[in-house]
């Protein structure tokens, strides 16, 4: 996917019974259907023997492809029902989406900057609904065994991940990554919700699955789930020890605090990073941070407008 920052996006081609399915399917723009359709003729597979398109979630590196997926091919498109009413509030208006985080984000303490990056968004999907529901437990047939429907909740809210039985292959989606750390951010109208609780517990969920290979959205397939569950879950801890540290020299909004953390593998200050991924460190600090008050360690009070968070119970 030219300009993904993560460069490119798995689909994953399962045998059906009767066709086939593929799990996620990158933006909807020249250079990604190009490589599917020259991945399906490696495999010997037609663009029209797509039955069903499974999306992990609505990211539109994972959704954006699948409305004209199911407008020329006539495949059936299959998601959370979580995720179909995010994707349908907030892709539909994606300027009002972004206008919503901007005020967000002003209420945590940051002023979102506009790099530009964003601009393109809206032209790489189409917003389309799908034909068929997944609920956590589900099991579609497959030509041997079948796909179980696990719902993983924290990288977005309706995500899921699908455990081919027979195999024992996990598709974690954007769920487990390796070498990434998931982005797990508390987005506008979000902060209801403990994110990151819900994914430190979907986390859990799959190390118990049994899965011998993982297959994610991006990266090469690995083989110990539990291992890479246990390293992100020890990194979250860490996070979490640098944030209480942070709120240890007084109280503070997300955004002076993401000001205070190190960013990326490479350790770079907030100060250094572009606009896009300064975003996403804040959403990142304040899904610590609510993590945080849904256990009554750290509370949150109001103070002209802006979000200040500091130690000690409600
Ligand atoms: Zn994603
Ligand atoms: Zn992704």
């Amino acid at each position: 996917m030219t300009g993904n920052p993560l460069g490119f996006v798995n689909a994953y081609l399962l045998r059906e019974p009767d066709g086939y399915a593929l799990i996620d399917c990158g933006w909807d723009v020249p250079d990604v259907l190009a490589a599917l359709e020259a991945g399906l003729a490696r495999c010997g597979v037609q663009l029209e023997e797509i039955r069903d398109v499974i999306v992990t979630h609505f990211h539109p590196d994972h959704y954006g492809l699948a409305g004209r997926l199911v407008r020329t091919v006539g495949a059936r498109l299959m998601m959370h029902p979580i995720d179909w009413r995010v994707a349908e509030g907030r892709l539909s208006d994606f300027a009002a989406t972004v206008r919503e985080n901007a005020i967000w984000f002003a209420r945590n303490g940051y002023e979102a900057g506009d790099d530009g990056s964003i601009a393109d968004e809206p032209a790489r999907y189409s917003v389309v609904a799908p034909q068929r529901m997944l609920n956590d437990g589900d099991e579609l047939p497959l030509a041997v065994g079948s796909l179980r429907v696990i719902w993983t909740p924290g990288h977005s809210p309706g995500h899921i991940c699908l455990l081919d039985t027979a195999n024992n292959v996990l598709f974690s989606g954007d769920h487990v990554l390796d070498p990434i750390t998931p982005h797990v951010g508390t987005w506008s109208g979000q902060d209801a919700q403990d994110q990151l609780g819900a994914f430190l517990a979907s986390l859990r969920k799959v190390r118990a699955c049994g899965a011998a290979v993982v297959a994610p959205a991006h990266g090469r397939p690995f083989k110990d789930v539990m291992q890479r569950v246990d390293e992100l879950l020890a990194h979250h801890d860490e996070r979490e020890s640098l944030v209480l540290e942070a709120l240890g020299s007084g109280p503070a909004s997300a955004g002076a605090i993401a000001a205070r953390l190190p960013w990326t593998r490479r350790h770079r200050t907030f100060a250094e990073l572009g606009d896009r991924h300064q975003a996403f460190a804040v959403a990142e600090t304040i899904a610590h941070l609510e993590h945080l008050r849904a256990r009554d360690v750290v509370r949150r009070d109001a103070h002209d407008g802006v979000l200040v968070y500091e130690l000690g119970s409600e």
